[in-house]
Order: structure tokens, then C-alpha cells, then sequence
């Protein structure tokens, strides 16, 4: 296959044979590559794959990369893989793992003479972006072409790629339209050791798929210990390690605990900045507000040292996934020169969320500021309740980001809590995700995929029971599964949208309430980083701005009323600045709401509107919101408060919303636990809609008792008379 390049054209696909047309791969053996071989064409004068002279930069960029402490290894791990289907790698974070190893097995498997591809997963979609990038530098082509990405809602590959860094939870994606990945002829596994939900389930469908297709390699990466675990698992695989290539990192404590982790954290910088020897600063926060708010205080009050002490210039880059990816390649920057010949030296400093841990190596980074605490996903299954919380990181994640230091020369690590919290308090290891997480898209998913089984599916670490039933009595009630746990057609139709369950059944429901259009938009608005801004030194104006969109009944339709405005408003991006909307995830939800069409479409499913001069129009919209979401719905007792349905959890509503009433049902996107339990995004809805909608999930046989059950059980009541005097009324017609 030549990938419509003549360069390689009339190449033999056999995958037994050599190759041997005169080809820049003439001679070579798939999968009996050695690395001397592999070498001599990364050093040749043109790109093998493209039949391009090799630029300049890239000769640069090889030299660098021949010191990575993989290329060390190469022979052996070719070796490895040429006997074993499965390996495990472990190696220091920036030993060259993640930008290596698949460049590694794309000179051994030759993916792209024989119409294959070759993945590898991350966790996190900035690293899948960031490092597809650099990898596509590495190789002299361009991103997109041979090299590229997929993430959710963005593929950037072409017909050429044979190299894709993707998502894990895409990958899974894939294998539910084709089910032994015969696309690929290796799959890499990226950072196993995060454990998140959807290698662990991608670790699981692997041994199974490998039972049946003898040649796909699988290789299995990770930044720390527990080889052993995932060696095991795998059938005995052998395990290659690579030594790490790392300076000594200091370790400091505070001797008091910390009130105030954000303010010390700002503290330590500065400090740094006047009384530390030159290099970079990593910090690690918990998210993109707390980030900027540092990175604001961090500039301001280095300006004030520039003035006062004499201090070097600052670069304060931020990085945290929801970044623009320009934005994003600035922590690559070098620090600021001096300001004048002789000055103090400049220094870059990078406040991160734990993206910085393992995901993405900077180089150049010497002092660690580590207050220990990361945004985590925490599941309740007996509320049903998944929220993203603050919390303590373990033991191993301290390790790692102390380990960030001393990547280029000996470092240090300020850990802002005392060493009594680090060796009593925090725990060895962070628990796997799946421990931790709501399981219905994954239960349908795997459903999907045709394993009927869970209690015998091959978890590394099985989820909790209970967790298990949560997620199956969800898509029971959303009649994704029938009463036996079956798929049903409904179910496999929600399976086909890359979204929560809740928000697919949603959309399907949608053209029976004949708003379908307005539902892909508000779905996709809801896909998005937040669509309103609110500048700290504008928030007056912000929220002036937003109240001009609000809708009295919620936070959905003032959602959709600007998503309309900015339609109507062309799209302009100085109309977004003025209006205090975020453009890029304007735009990312005009994407996000095309691809969604497409399922929608692909599926037969009406796409219309209720006209706009209609009065039913915004109500349809919201009985549309009931028939996807009527499992997260707040009642308003007499007390003045808001209990969730049937979980009966003391909730309030989110300040940032729109509503100007407390209706008595309320429906919500989101529960929020901080302090207080909040629910955000809103809306006004009627218990008749759900009552409709859902009546099994509100049949009174399984419900609790409470002021929200009695409201229920007079609705029926009433129902029932209504029906029965309706029929009554008919018989004495007859
Ligand atoms: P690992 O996966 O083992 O942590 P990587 O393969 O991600 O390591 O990175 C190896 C090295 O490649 C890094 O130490 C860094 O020097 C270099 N590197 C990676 N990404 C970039 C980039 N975007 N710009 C410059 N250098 C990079
Ligand atoms: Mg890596």
C-alpha cells in the first residue's frame, strides 16, 4: 500500500517478505527490525516516509534525542517486542518514553506499508495535542499528515497518519465499531500507572482482543513503580526498564502546616526568585481559576522585586488542559534573558495543574513548589453523586513532582505541609479511577462492545458492586438496558453519541418534543469550557453582560440565547470580547453541535424546531431537558430548601445562575460539592414532564418518603381521577 505516496509506490505488502523495490525500507523485515537498521534511515539525507530532504531542524532535534535515555535501549526493547506481545516499560518521566518508544515501532512495524496504524494513549487530551506535535517535529512531517491526533470531538489525522496519539477514552471509542482494532498493528498504553477509568477498561479489552489477533503488540508505559502488578496482569510480560537519567532533588518541608496553600505557594515563588541560583520554577495547583489568580499575583509582585531587589525579569506561563494549545507551547519557551548585560538572570515559571506530574516533561525546571493537593473525581454511588474535589495527593504523586527538579541539574522541592502530614497522612498510592468514578457510560460502552459479563470481565482492579448496580439501574431507567441488563436499540443508539448517557438519551428524545435543533445546541454548549467569562477586574460588567441573555426559567436556555446571539452576531469575535463570551469554546461548540448532527443523522433522527413565535417554544426545550436528565431534579420543600430527588441530598443553587424564582422541581447539569453541595445549571421544570417522561423511575413502589413523594402521589391521584372521569365521560357518549 503506497498511502499515495510515490515515493513508496509498488511497495510489497507482504507482511511475511522483506521489501525489497527499492524502497528506502528495502531489506527491511516488518516487525525484525534492528536498530541499527532504524538508524541508518533516521540518518539518511531524506524522510523515508515523506521522500523528503530532511530539514534542518530536524538533524537538530535527532542529535537530542540520541541522548534520551531510551535510544540507549533500543536494541532491547526491539528485541522484546520481537518475542513477546505484550511489554511493560518502565522508565523516569522524560527518559524519552512517550516520544521514543512509538517512533521506536514505526521503523519495526511499518505500519503504513500495510494500511495499519499505530496508537498510542494518553490520558489527558493537552498531552495527546502537545506531544503529537513534537513528535510530527521529530519526524519532519507535519501534524496531521503522517503524525496526529485524536481527541474527543477533534480528529487531526489524514489518510497517510500511521502514528496517532490519542485519548484512551477515544481509542475505547473505536473499539465499539470495531471490536479487534484491526486497524492498528500496535497499541501503546501510555501513563498505566494513572490508572484512569479508561485504560484500566482499554488494559482489560486488550488481553481479550490479543487472545484473537496474534499480531498486534501491546506495549505498556508508565512513569513509576508497580511493574510487577501490570506484569502480571498481562500474562507474565517482561518488563524493560529504563534507568532515569536524574539529578539529586532536595526535599524541604514547612515545619508548621499551611492555612493558606495558594498565598504560600505565591510566597515560595518569590522567594525563590530573589534568594535561588538560576532555573525554572514548576508549581502545582488545583485548577484554571486558582492558576490564573497565581499567575496574576506571581507578575505583580515580581514587577514590585524587579524594582525593589533587583531581581531578574519573570515569564509566569500557565498550563492546565482547558489552555489554548498556543497557549499551551509557551511553558517549551526559554526563560527571559537578563534585562542588561550583567543583570540578574531571568527566570520562566510554570503553574500548572498535575498535568506537569508525568504527562508533559519541561525541561529546565529546578525548584518544585508542591502544596499537595489536585483535583480528583470522587463517586458516592449511594447519592449518585461524581464531583471533582480538591483533595490530598499520595505519597507517589509527591515523588514524582519533587522528581520534576531534577531533570536537568540537582533541585529542589518545597512541599508546603510538614513531614509528619507526608508520612502519616497521605496515602501510598492514588486509588484507580474506577474506584472513584460514575460507571454508566462505561457499563454501556462495554455493553456495546458485546460483554454481556461485568462481574467476570478481566478488571485489573474490579469496581465496587455497588458502583456496578448504580450504573446498570441508571441505564435501566434511561432504557438503555432492559430488565435483564440487555442492550436495547435505544441503548445501543445512545451508545453512538460521545456523550453521558443522560445527555444522549436527551438528544434522542428531542425531536418528540420538536426541538432537536436547540438540544444539539444546548448538548454542545454543554460539552465546552464555560461559554461566559468573568474577568476579576470586570465582573460587574461580566455579569451585566450575561443577565442581557438570561432566561427567567434557567440556565440551559440563557446557554442557548447566546449561542444564538453570536450566531445572529456573525460569529464576530469582537462582538464576543464586548459581550464577555469565550469565542474558542463558541466555536468549539459550533464543532462539537456538527459532529453531534452527524450521529444524529446517521441515526434517523429528526432534526427540527419548534418556531421561535411559538409559546411552546422554550417549554418544549425544557420538557426535552426532563425527558434526559429527570434523575437530577431538586424539589423545594416547605423549609425553604432544595433536597435532591429520592437521594434526598440538601442542596442550593449555584450563585452564578440565571433564575429570578426558586421553582418547586429544578433540574440540574452539574452537582457541585465544596463547602456547601450546590447544584449549577439550572432549570425550571414541572413534575407532569417528569412524571411523563420517566414513570417508572418516579413509581411510587421505590421511592422514599418525603415532602417530594407526597407531591407525587397527589399528581397521580389526580391523574388517575382525570383519566377515570375521562372514561367515564366516553362511556356515557357511547
Ligand atoms: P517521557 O514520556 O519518558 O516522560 P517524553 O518522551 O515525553 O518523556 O520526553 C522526552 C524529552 O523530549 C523531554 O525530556 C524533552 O527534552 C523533550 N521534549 C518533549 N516534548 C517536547 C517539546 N514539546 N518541546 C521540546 N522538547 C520536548
Ligand atoms: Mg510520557
Amino acid at each position: 500500500m503506497s498511502n499515495g505516496n510515490p515515493y513508496l509506490a509498488h511497495l510489497d505488502s507482504d507482511k511475511s517478505g522483506s521489501y525489497n523495490n527499492g524502497s528506502p525500507f528495502e531489506g527491511m523485515v516488518p516487525r525484525k527490525t534492528t536498530a541499527a537498521q532504524a538508524e541508518a534511515l533516521e540518518n539518511a539525507t531524506h524522510n523515508p516516509f515523506t521522500g523528503k530532504a530532511f530539514s534542518a531542524k530536524y538533524q537538530k532535534i535527532l542529535q537530542g534525542r540520541r541522548k534520551l535515555p531510551v535510544h540507549a535501549q533500543r536494541s532491547e526493547f526491539l528485541e522484546m517486542v520481537h518475542s513477546h506481545q505484550f511489554l511493560v516499560l518502565v522508565g523516569e518521566t522524560g527518559s524519552g518514553k512517550t516520544t521514543q518508544i512509538p517512533q521506536f515501532l514505526c521503523y519495526d512495524e511499518l505500519p503504513h506499508l500495510k494500511g495499519k496504524q499505530i496508537a498510542c494513549t494518553q490520558p489527558r487530551r493537552v498531552a495527546a495535542m502537545s506531544v503529537a506535535q513534537r513528535v510530527a517535529d521529530e519526524m519532519d512531517v507535519q501534524l496531521g499528515q503522517e503524525v496526529g491526533y485524536n481527541i474527543r470531538f477533534e480528529d487531526n489525522t489524514s489518510p497517510k497518519t500511521f502514528l496517532k496519539y490519542m485519548t484512551d477514552g477515544m481509542l475505547l471509542r473505536e473499539a465499539m465499531n470495531d471490536p479487534v482494532l484491526s486497524r492498528y498493528s500496535a497499541v501503546i498504553l501510555d501513563e498505566a500507572h494513572e490508572r484512569t477509568l479508561n485504560t484500566d477498561i482499554l488494559m482489560g479489552l486488550l488481553k481479550e482482543i490479543c487472545k484473537r489477533r496474534k499480531d498486534l503488540q501491546v506495549v505498556v508505559m508508565s512513569a513509576t513503580l508497580d511493574a510487577g502488578k501490570f506484569q502480571k496482569y498481562f500474562d507474565n510480560a517482561p518488563l524493560l526498564t529504563v534507568p532515569g537519567r536524574t539529578f539529586p532533588v532536595e526535599i524541604y518541608y514547612t515545619p508548621e502546616p499551611e492555612r493558606d496553600y495558594l498565598e504560600a505557594a505565591i510566597r515560595t515563588v518569590l522567594q525563590i526568585h530573589v534568594s535561588e541560583p538560576e532555573g525554572d520554577v514548576l508549581v502545582f495547583l488545583t485548577g484554571e481559576e486558582e492558576i490564573e489568580q497565581a499567575c496574576r499575583k506571581i507578575e505583580a509582585e515580581g514587577d514590585q522585586l524587579i524594582r525593589s531587589h533587583n531581581a531578574g525579569p519573570l515569564k509566569v506561563v500557565p498550563l492546565y488542559s482547558t489552555l489554548p494549545p498556543q497557549a499551551q507551547q509557551r511553558i517549551f519557551e526559554d526563560a527571559p534573558p537578563a534585562r542588561r548585560e550583567g543583570g540578574r538572570p531571568g527566570r520562566k515559571i510554570v503553574v500548572s495543574t498535575n498535568i506537569a506530574e508525568t504527562s508533559l516533561t519541561i525541561d529546565g525546571i529546578v525548584y518544585v513548589i508542591d502544596p499537595g493537593f489536585a483535583k480528583q473525581k470522587v463517586y458516592n454511588p449511594r447519592i449518585r453523586v461524581e464531583s471533582l474535589l480538591v483533595s490530598p495527593i499520595s505519597k507517589a504523586s509527591a515523588q514524582q513532582r519533587a522528581g520534576r527538579a531534577g531533570r536537568t541539574r540537582p533541585g529542589k522541592a518545597f512541599r508546603l505541609y510538614t513531614e509528619g502530614a507526608f508520612t502519616k497522612e497521605l496515602i501510598e498510592q492514588t486509588y484507580p479511577e474506577i474506584l472513584r468514578s460514575n460507571l454508566g457510560t462505561v457499563v454501556l460502552q462495554l455493553k456495546k462492545l458485546g460483554i454481556d459479563d461485568l462481574v467476570h470481565f478481566d478488571f485489573m482492579d474490579p469496581p465496587a458492586p455497588e458502583t456496578l448496580m448504580r450504573a446498570l439501574e441508571m441505564l435501566n431507567y434511561l432504557g438503555a438496558l432492559d430488565d435483564d441488563g440487555e442492550l436495547t436499540n435505544l441503548g445501543n443508539i445512545m451508545a453512538a453519541f460521545p456523550l453521558d448517557p443522560q445527555l444522549a438519551k436527551m438528544l434522542i428524545e428531542s425531536p418528540k418534543y420538536r426541538c432537536s435543533n436547540e438540544m444539539l445546541s444546548i448538548a454542545a454548549l454543554l460539552s465546552v469550557p464555560q461559554i461566559f467569562t468573568r474577568p476579576p477586574e470586570a465582573r460587574k460588567q461580566a455579569d451585566a453582560a450575561k443577565a442581557e441573555f438570561a432566561h427567567n426559567d434557567g440556565d440551559h436556555l440563557t446557554l442557548l440565547n447566546a449561542y444564538h446571539a453570536y450566531k445572529i452576531n456573525q460569529e464576530d469575535s469582537r462582538w464576543c470580547w464586548d459581550n464577555f463570551l469565550n469565542q474558542r469554546s463558541l466555536k468549539s461548540a459550533d464543532n462539537v453541535r456538527n459532529q453531534l448532527k452527524r450521529v444524529m443523522e446517521s441515526n434517523d433522527l429528526d432534526l427540527i424546531s419548534t418556531p421561535f413565535e411559538d409559546r411552546h417554544y422554550y417549554t418544549n426545550i425544557r420538557m426535552a431537558l426532563a425527558a434526559g436528565f429527570f434523575m437530577q431534579v431538586a424539589h423545594l420543600e416547605r423549609s425553604g430548601h432544595y433536597l435532591t430527588v429520592k437521594d434526598n441530598q440538601l442542596v442550593q443553587l449555584h450563585p452564578s445562575g440565571c433564575l429570578d424564582h426558586k421553582p418547586e422541581w429544578i433540574l440540574y447539569n452539574e452537582f457541585v460539592l465544596t463547602t456547601r453541595n450546590y447544584i449549577r445549571t439550572c432549570t425550571d421544570i414541572k413534575l407532569d414532564w417528569l412524571l411523563e417522561a420517566a414513570p417508572h423511575y418516579f413509581d411510587l413502589s421505590n421511592f422514599p418518603n418525603c415532602e417530594a413523594r407526597r407531591k407525587i402521589e397527589r399528581a397521580v391521584n389526580r391523574r388517575d381521577r382525570v383519566e377515570e372521569s375521562n372514561k367515564k365521560a366516553k362511556k356515557a357518549r357511547r
